[in-house]
Formats: C-alpha cells, sequence, structure tokens
C-alpha cells in the first residue's frame, strides 16, 4: 500500500498552491528580466509583474502599494523592521517592549539590539497566552520606540488584542511591530485599522513560494522609515536593496489575491475541521488545549497528551502524519517549547503536546486518520507506562520520587 503522507503541520509550511505554480513558471524563462533594467522591454516586463503583485498584496492588506517592501521572508522583514526602527529612532529612545511567546525571528533580533546598547522588555503572557495590556502599557517609558507583538501565534494560534495593543501605542506615541506572519491570507489581517506601523509576513505560510517576504511600512499617519539592513542598488524604495525575486514575488502576489477570495470559505471548513478533530481527541481522558480557544487561529490546535511522551507518539505513526511537538530539538537537547512553557506548562505537559495545523488542502480523509492513529497511539503509549498506571491506581504522583533521567 502506498504510504501516504498526512500533512497536519501547515504552519511550519504550506503547500505552494498549483495556481501559484502556474502564474510563476513563465518567470524564469520567458520573462526573466531584472525588475531594476529600465532600458528594455525584458525589464519593463519584470517590473510590471511585480507591480501587480504589489498591488495583489496590498489589497489583502488594504494598504497601499508604496507600502510593500519585498524581502525573504519574515525573519528578514522581522529583523528589518526591528533593527530597522532602532537605528531609524536612535534619537527618540533605545526601549523596545516584546513578548515572550514571540517567534525566535524577533526574540533574537531583540537580543542583537540589546547588545547594540538596546533596552528590550520581554512581557510575560497569561495561561491563555495573551498580553496582559495594562502590564504593556505599563512597560512604556519615555525612551520607548517600539512595540513589537506578533498577530497569531505560531504554536498555539493564539490572536492577540490587535486594536486595543495599537491604541496604547496611539496613545503613548510609540511605533507598533507586528509578525502577522500566522495570521496574513488566513484571517482578515488590515494593519491601518489596527494601528499597526510595521507588519511582517511571508508567501510560503500563505500557500505561495519559499523565500519571498515582506514588510508593510506605514507611509502616512505616521509616515515610518526604517534604515536598510542590506547596503547595495538602494532598491525598495532604499529600505532593502539586491535584486527583486520576480518568480517570488509574481507567486506571492497570486497567492495573496487567492487568500483574499478565499479566506472565508477556507477558515469556515478548516475550523469545523479543527472542531472535529479536537472534540474527537479530547474524548481521551487527561487530554488539554493549550491557549485561548475563544481567540485562536481556526486552523490550529495545540494538544496536551497527559503522561505520553509527544516526540514517542510520533513514532507510533511512522511518520506518516506530519505534526510538530511541543518540543524544539537543538543539537544538544530535547528542550520543551518555550511559548507552551511561557504558557504555564511543565516541562512534563510542554513535552506532551502536539501542534495541529490545518490547511487548504487538508482533507476529511486526513482528520479521520488522524484521530484514529493518534488515539492509538497515545492508549498505546499510555498501555506501556508505568507513570500511567500509577495514575489509574489513584497514586498521588507528585509524592512519588523521580530517578534523574
Ligand atoms: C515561519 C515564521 C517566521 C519565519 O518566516 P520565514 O519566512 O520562514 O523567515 C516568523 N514568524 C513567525 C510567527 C512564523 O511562523
Amino acid at each position: 500500500m502506498e504510504k501516504r503522507l498526512i500533512y497536519l503541520d501547515n504552519n511550519s509550511t504550506t503547500p505552494c498552491d498549483p495556481r501559484v505554480v502556474d502564474a510563476m513558471l513563465p518567470y524564469f524563462y520567458e520573462k526573466h528580466g531584472n525588475a531594476a533594467s529600465r532600458n528594455h522591454p525584458a525589464g519593463w516586463m519584470a517590473e510590471e509583474a511585480v507591480d501587480y503583485a504589489r498591488e495583489q498584496i496590498a489589497t489583502l492588506l488594504q494598504a497601499d502599494e508604496k507600502e510593500i517592501i519585498f524581502t525573504s521572508g519574515a525573519t528578514e522583514s522581522n529583523n528589518l523592521a526591528l533593527k530597522g526602527v532602532f537605528e531609524m529612532y536612535a534619537s527618540k529612545g533605545n526601549h523596545i517592549i516584546t513578548a515572550t511567546t514571540e517567534h525566535k525571528a524577533v526574540l533574537d533580533t531583540c537580543k542583537r539590539i540589546e547588545k547594540m546598547g538596546g533596552e528590550v522588555t520581554y512581557l510575560e503572557v497569561d495561561n491563555l497566552g495573551r498580553v496582559n495590556l495594562a502590564e504593556l502599557e505599563a512597560a512604556i517609558r519615555p525612551s520607548t520606540i517600539l512595540v513589537s507583538i506578533m498577530w497569531a501565534n505560531n504554536e498555539t494560534g493564539v490572536i492577540q488584542d490587535m486594536k486595543a495593543i495599537g491604541e496604547i501605542c496611539k496613545k503613548h506615541g510609540v511605533l507598533f511591530h507586528s509578525d502577522a506572519t500566522q495570521a496574513v491570507g488566513k484571517i482578515p489581517t488590515y494593519p491601518r485599522e489596527m494601528g499597526v506601523h510595521l507588519m511582517s509576513f511571508t508567501g510560503h505560510k500563505m500557500y505561495g513560494p519559499k523565500g519571498v517576504g515582506a514588510l508593510y511600512v506605514s507611509r502616512k499617519n505616521p509616515r515610518v522609515k526604517v534604515t536598510a539592513q542590506m547596503d547595495g542598488g538602494g532598491h525598495e524604495r532604499g529600505m532593502r536593496s539586491g535584486t527583486l525575486n520576480v518568480p517570488g514575488i509574481v507567486g506571492f502576489g497570486k497567492a495573496a489575491e487567492l487568500a483574499r477570495l478565499e479566506m472565508a470559505a477556507d477558515a469556515e471548513r478548516l475550523s469545523k475541521l479543527r472542531d472535529r478533530l479536537e472534540s474527537s481527541l479530547m474524548k481521551m481522558e487527561e487530554t488539554y488545549i493549550n491557549g485561548d480557544v475563544n481567540n485562536r487561529m481556526p486552523h490550529v490546535t495545540n494538544i496536551s497528551f497527559k503522561h505520553v511522551e509527544g516526540e514517542g507518539l510520533m513514532m507510533t505513526f511512522n511518520q506518516n502524519i506530519a505534526l510538530s511537538s511541543g518540543s524544539a530539538c537543538t543539537s544538544a537537547s530535547l528542550e520543551p517549547s518555550y511559548v507552551l512553557v511561557a504558557l504555564g506548562l511543565g516541562d512534563d505537559l510542554a513535552h506532551s503536546s502536539l501542534r495541529f495545523s490545518l490547511g487548504r488542502f487538508t482533507t476529511d480523509e486526513d482528520v479521520d486518520y488522524a484521530v484514529k492513529a493518534i488515539t492509538e497511539g497515545v492508549n498505546h503509549m499510555r498501555d506501556l507506562s508505568p507513570i500511567w498506571e500509577m495514575y489509574k491506581e489513584g497514586i498521588d504522583l507528585s509524592q512519588v520520587e523521580w530517578a534523574e533521567h
């Protein structure tokens, strides 16, 4: 029997929609020009294609085309936003506020900024993964130049109160950046409406190609500027040098247009499918959902199966279901997810978690298969587990002394 991969890891990357691939193909050979070549039709054609894609993306965000700066992805966009603001607004202050549950592309950039003389406040989140608005406001100082809070979390799908954060930033005259990588193309993300001044996102999380992303930079009320982080030909109005990835940008634009047209229907179908997956798995005892179920992306759920190690569970179904575990595998050790730990989960429960992220190409059959395989896997692992046996016998596990492992 053919081994089929059930792909429930769309928050890591989405497949490129075949309609996106079709749109891109002519730009590798027939229309291969450099969008910066001003003297011949090959260049004009490429420039026209880039302009069109910029418009498709701006339309998705209800933004102006001039507010879209193409980059190589959300990692670069986050770097450009944070370091670019830090440098550009150095005379105003050196303090940035972010949260502990941000993506590494924000957290590690903040660490770099601290080395460059910046000061960073890392806000904790509550046990549902939400930033406390009063704490955020209290953290603002005269030297604060930027607040960076993600729109939706990649591990839990939890959506922050963007509007309220935007209002606080406006009240205090502080710029607001959001890593909206997991939200753009899945739910409405209109930066102007939310008071967001800079917004990072990427093609490959919204059924577009990898290696292309963008930074939205507000052009009015206020007009925001960022210092370029790459020196060169001065492309993208001086904010990001480098020959544009024309095929990638064309695909990104097409993906944005498809998202605008299909987002509502996709979200409705996927939230039903996600809810079915979730309620089927929740039939097992000692199973918990992580994050705020009332403010969550429609296609995501993060579930802890107590006393079942997530990585081990994935082995029981032979890796033919693509999922993400609540552990980040670094070279030396298996660390529990810092996002789940920030929500207050103990190391054990964090290690017992799986993230399910559905997508445009997920089918009912995929979900049925996953429910069956995961239920069997959890039951199997618990049957083999001495800890589970003790739990079933009513032994108070907190009284048991554990050997070092
Ligand atoms: C995937 C992801 C990124 C990184 O995006 P790339 O385009 O792969 O650089 C940044 N932030 C979040 C929240 C993500 O999910």
